[in-house]
């Protein structure tokens, strides 16, 4: 039985911008919850997206929405942080996490005067340094931080191997674990569909096994970000989708498996920091962290990606 009847669910989303207004579009047709509270620093802004979202209601279902305050934030059982300066796709990535840690530095007290028992759920980049700002600012219990981190990369993935096996993408399990960027990892080794391993999958589909065409389609992954941010200057549709379904895990009380970005203590010699991993998300919001039985090359750039988010971290003095 849920706990609590999603329709009382409130969810404030700080960041007016692109991500954010498309994650409220996504949550309006989902019915996933009963208050969507728009907050930004550009209010008229904010106004306007939740003036556009409110004329949608007579298609979608009964929700409340409005251009709020911080003070909206109490009673709001998710807050959302879509933030961001404005920063340069060419910009360094410690250039972007200075930028963005000075509003976290902002906003985060604003939030939590108001609601101590959220669930955080940041999207703003680069997203595992800024989860972990969250997690320090905030002060919450490690559970209720989360970043939506390799959740989309992994949707990319399995979206590629789902074209690439002829197969639904939802019946694909493979994911992407560490950075949300650069250095993120796939798990090659545990990836299957059906239950059965890519390598005698394949031949089954009648699609080649071929390790180049894997290597390749992980690249077009990790680029994935730069090569639609050259086509149309940045990305919102997909990553709404998978924030709406950590959203749907969590108000559903769902015990869903989700790659999100979390704080991990140890994690294949991996800890004091925020990385994706598969975790069981549901309403106290991370409830299990699993522990991929990776092999010896995944845990090398596991631990690879790790310390590259170390360094900016520590260069936050975080
Ligand atoms: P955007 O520039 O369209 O929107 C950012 C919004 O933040 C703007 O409306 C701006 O007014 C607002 N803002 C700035 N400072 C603020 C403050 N102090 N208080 C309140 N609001 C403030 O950006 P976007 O395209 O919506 O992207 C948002 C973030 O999400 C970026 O950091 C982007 O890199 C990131 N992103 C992450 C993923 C992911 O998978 N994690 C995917 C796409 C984008």
């Amino acid at each position: 039985m849920p706990k609590q009847n999603i329709a009382g669910s409130k969810v404030a989303i700080v960041g007016a911008g692109f991500v954010g207004t498309t994650f409220a579009y996504s949550l309006l047709i989902r019915g996933l919850a009963s208050q969507i509270v728009i907050i930004d620093v550009n209010k008229e802004r904010a106004e306007g997206e939740a003036m556009d979202l409110n004329h949608g209601l007579p298609f979608a279902y009964p929700t409340k929405i409005w251009a709020g305050d911080y003070h909206d934030c109490q009673d709001a059982e998710i807050v959302v942080i879509a933030v961001d300066k404005g920063q340069k796709i060419e910009q360094s990535r410690l250039e972007l996490a200075e930028g963005n840690f000075e509003i976290m530095k902002q906003i985060i007290p604003n939030i939590t005067k108001h609601n101590k028992e959220c669930i955080l759920l940041v999207v703003t980049n680069p997203l595992d340094v800024m989860t972990y700002a969250a997690l320090k600012l905030s002060g919450f219990p490690k559970n209720r931080v989360i970043g939506s981190g390799t959740i989309l990369d992994t949707a990319r993935l399995r979206y590629l191997l789902g074209e690439h096996l002829q197969v639904d993408p939802r019946n694909v399990h493979a994911y992407i674990i560490g950075e949300h960027g650069d250095s993120e990892v796939p798990v090659w080794s545990l990836a299957n569909v059906a239950g059965i391993r890519l390598k005698d999958y394949c031949p089954i589909c009648k699609a080649p096994y071929n390790l180049e065409d894997f290597n390749n389609l992980f690249l077009k992954v990790r680029d994935a970000g730069y090569e639609i941010a050259k086509r149309k200057g940045r990305t919102n549709y997909a990553v709404a989708l998978g924030l709406t379904k950590i959203v749907e895990s969590i108000v559903r009380d769902e015990n869903a498996i989700v790659t999100v970005s979390c704080f991990l203590e140890n994690y294949h010699g991996v800890g004091d920091m925020c990385l994706s991993v598969p975790v069981v998300l549901n309403r106290s919001g991370v409830k299990e962290i699993i522990n991929l039985p990776l092999d010896e090359k995944e845990i090398a750039n596991f631990q690879k990606s790790a310390n590259i988010i170390k360094r900016v971290i520590a260069s936050l003095g975080l």
